[in-house]
C-alpha cells in the first residue's frame, strides 16, 4: 500500500514533469507560429513638427495614419501591426526579434538610443523578409545623422507645394507592386518636398512630380517615391501621407498593401538603381520651369530678394524700438525733472 502509494506520488511527479515539458515545448513553438504572421512595429512619434495623421484621438487613441494601417493589416491578412509613440522603450533591439517590418511616419531626433538605431540600419533591417516603409516627414527625421539620410535616401529641404497644392505625378515604374494602383499618373492635393542629400545612384525612383503638369515649377527633379534593396531586407519611402484624407484615398493604401507584398518577395518588384531616370526627369523639369521663365538664377535672384527684404525689415524694428525707448527715456527725464 506504501509503496503504491510512493508508485502513484511518483507518477504524479512524472505526470507533472512531462506537463511543464509539454507546455514549455508549447511556448517555444508558439513563438515561431506567432512570426507566421509578419508583424508591424509602426512608429507615429514626431519629435520635430506633429502632423495631423499621427495625432491620437477619439475613445480609441488611435491617428489617422494608425488606422489606416490597421485596416491595411486586417483586410490583407499580410501582417499585424502594433503602434508607438515611444521609441526609447520599444524601438529596442530586443523588440524588434519581434518584427518583419517597421514603419516610420516620425519627425525628429528620435530618442532611440544609438545603439538600438545603428541595430535597426546596420543589421535589422538587412536581413531577408525584413522592410523598412518611411512615410512623409520619415525623410524628415534624425536630419543632421548620416547613416539615416543615406539608408533613406535624401532629406526633407522644405516644400515649395504646399497642403493645398493640386499636383501631377509622373509613375515611372507601373509594374512595381507599390506603384499598380496609381496607374502612370496620380493627380491630388498633397505637400510635396523637395531633397537635400538626395542620391539618385542609390535609389529606384518609384514616381517624381510631374514639373510640366504642377502650377508651380521649379528647375529640378523632384523625387516622391523611391524604394532600394538594403543587403538582403528592402526599404520603401513615399513623400505622400501629409493629409488625412491621404489616407482615406484607396490607391495610396493599395499602394502601401503592394510595398508590404514587394517587401515580403509575394510580387515582384524591381529595386535596380535608376539614376538615368532622375537625370530624366531633371532636364523635363528645367524645360518646363524655363519654358514658365523661372531658372535657377531667378530662383537664386528671388531668395536674395526677399533675404534683403527681411533684413529690411528687421533693421527698421529695430530702430522703431530703439527710437521708442528714447522716447521713453525722455519722458521719464521730464517727469523727474517736474
Ligand atoms: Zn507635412
Amino acid at each position: 500500500m506504501k509503496l503504491n502509494l510512493a508508485m502513484k506520488n511518483r507518477f504524479a511527479i512524472l505526470i507533472a514533469i512531462s506537463t511543464a515539458f509539454f507546455c514549455s515545448e508549447r511556448l517555444v513553438a508558439d513563438e515561431p507560429t506567432t512570426l507566421e504572421k509578419p508583424r508591424m512595429l509602426m512608429v507615429t512619434q514626431s519629435a520635430g513638427f506633429c502632423h495631423g495623421p499621427v495625432k491620437r484621438e477619439g475613445d480609441e487613441l488611435i491617428s489617422p495614419a494608425e488606422r489606416a494601417m490597421k485596416q491595411i493589416a486586417a483586410r490583407s491578412g499580410l501582417f499585424d501591426v502594433d503602434y508607438t509613440q515611444d521609441v526609447a522603450t520599444h524601438l529596442t533591439r530586443e523588440n524588434l526579434q519581434r518584427y518583419n517590418l517597421v514603419a516610420f511616419y516620425t519627425s525628429g531626433d528620435l530618442p532611440i538610443a544609438p545603439e538600438n538605431l545603428k541595430y535597426l540600419l546596420d543589421e535589422w533591417v538587412r536581413q531577408p523578409g525584413h522592410g523598412f516603409l518611411g512615410f512623409h516627414s520619415a525623410s524628415d527625421t534624425y536630419k543632421n545623422h548620416e547613416a539615416y539620410w543615406d539608408f533613406i535616401g535624401g532629406s526633407f529641404d522644405g516644400h515649395p507645394w504646399g497642403q493645398g497644392t493640386k499636383v501631377t505625378i509622373r509613375v515611372h515604374d507601373t509594374s512595381h507592386p507599390a506603384m499598380k494602383p496609381f496607374g502612370d499618373e496620380l493627380v491630388l492635393k498633397e505637400e510635396i518636398y523637395q531633397y537635400v542629400n538626395w542620391q539618385p545612384e542609390k535609389v529606384h525612383v518609384l514616381m517624381s512630380l510631374d514639373m510640366a503638369k504642377t502650377d508651380k515649377k521649379m528647375p529640378y527633379h523632384v523625387p516622391v517615391a523611391w524604394v532600394k534593396q538594403v543587403g538582403e531586407g528592402r526599404m520603401y519611402y513615399n513623400n505622400l501621407g501629409h493629409r488625412n484624407d491621404t489616407w482615406e484615398n484607396e490607391q495610396f493604401l493599395k499602394s502601401i498593401e503592394g510595398a508590404v507584398r514587394w517587401i515580403q518577395g509575394k510580387e515582384e518588384g524591381d529595386a535596380t538603381p535608376n539614376p538615368e531616370v532622375s537625370q530624366e526627369q531633371q532636364k523635363l523639369s528645367v524645360e518646363a520651369a524655363n519654358a514658365a521663365g523661372i531658372t535657377v538664377e531667378s530662383i537664386e535672384a528671388q531668395k536674395r530678394a526677399n533675404q534683403a527684404r527681411q533684413a529690411a525689415n528687421q533693421a527698421r524694428k529695430k530702430a522703431e524700438e530703439e527710437s521708442s525707448k528714447r522716447t521713453e527715456s525722455k519722458q521719464d527725464a521730464t517727469k523727474s525733472d517736474k
